[in-house]
């Protein structure tokens, strides 16, 4: 039996592509997609040339959180070219093929398999720095397949996201023990919606009551700003999941696997995701951002 010819058309594809990052998590809704969406932003504005591949096919959020929702991907003799939201940061991602994004993706894995196959070996993404990956959440039949296709070019490594709470960092266990198991390096573990920050004028107050809750927002603001406007300026932190067991960095140190930080819950990103924007651009997400610049900057 000769080579795989696909496994030759993807070495080939891969050639331009320096670096190959992917971005993993035990659990679905920990922010996986929010930190590849932010990290590719960040690395295209550090001027490096990005494309960020979506091979979440159940659940393709990438395009939404680019802001390149409706889009269509184009076709020219090199390949299928991604949707670019600059000249230096293409997406491609199944979410750009579905007529209606309301549309539930049913596909055994033999079909899963083919289109990752096929996004690898006929993207055109051209000359580029980095290739972020944003995979579904779990191990399943697309990560075996992901990692084979991508240790056949050269693989930087993971990237994990959990949140603090034990129940997460059950399974990201489990996606380290995958990692070492299927030989792909660890870049780190990120620990997303570490505690709640969030500055008190993005805050509502209310009035619980026997009837029901009054807002009392205009009030407790106005309240603020007459005797300690100076707390206007603070961020207000607040542990929201149960941190107590040590969270992610103690696991790290257990599993000998690296650390890169603390994500905050910060409203405002989530606001920047779901409006398809960078969190660097402008301070509104000042809680989040320079944790998110801090990890970039550690990889
Ligand atoms: P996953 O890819 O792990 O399923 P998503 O990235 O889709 O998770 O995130 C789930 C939701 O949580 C999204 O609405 C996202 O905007 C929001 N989110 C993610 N990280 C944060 C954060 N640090 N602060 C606030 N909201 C966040």
């Amino acid at each position: 039996k000769g080579p795989d010819p696909d496994l030759v058309g993807i070495v080939e594809r891969m050639a331009t592509v320096k670096h190959k990052i992917l971005v993993l998590s035990g659990k679905g809704g920990v922010g996986k997609s929010t930190f590849s969406a932010q990290l590719s932003f960040a690395l295209a504005e550090m001027d490096c040339q990005v494309g960020l591949l979506d091979i979440d096919i159940c659940g393709p959020s990438i395009p939404k959180m680019l802001g390149l929702e409706g889009q269509d991907i184009h076709q020219s003799n090199l390949g299928w070219s991604p949707v670019y939201v600059e000249s230096n940061l293409g997406v491609m991602s199944i979410g750009f093929m579905l007529p209606n994004p309301d549309d539930a993706v049913i596909w055994r894995g033999p079909r899963k398999n083919g289109l990752i196959k096929q996004f690898l070996k006929d993207v055109d993404w051209g000359e580029i720095d980095y290739l972020v990956v944003d995979a579904p959440p779990g191990t399943s039949d697309e990560h075996i397949s992901i990692v084979q296709y991508l240790q056949a070019t050269g693989i930087d490594g993971a990237i994990i996201v959990t949140t603090p709470q034990q129940v997460s960092l059950i399974d990201v266990r489990k996606e380290i023990n995958f990692c070492k198991k299927v030989g792909v390096p660890i870049l780190g573990v990120v620990e997303n919606m570490s505690g709640l920050r969030q500055s008190l004028s993005d805050f509502r107050f209310v009035k619980p009551g026997d009837a029901g809750e009054t807002d009392a927002t205009e009030w407790a603001l106005n309240y603020i700003k007459e005797r300690a406007p100076e707390l206007l300026t603070m961020v207000a932190c607040s542990e929201v999941f149960d941190s107590s067991k040590g969270g992610a960095e103690k696991m790290c140190n257990e599993m000998g696997v690296p650390f890169l930080g603390k994500v905050p819950m910060d409203p405002q990103l989530c606001k920047a995701a779901e409006e398809g924007r960078s969190c660097f651009v402008d301070q509104k997400c000042s809680a989040s951002a320079p944790a998110l610049k801090s990890i970039v900057k550690k990889l």
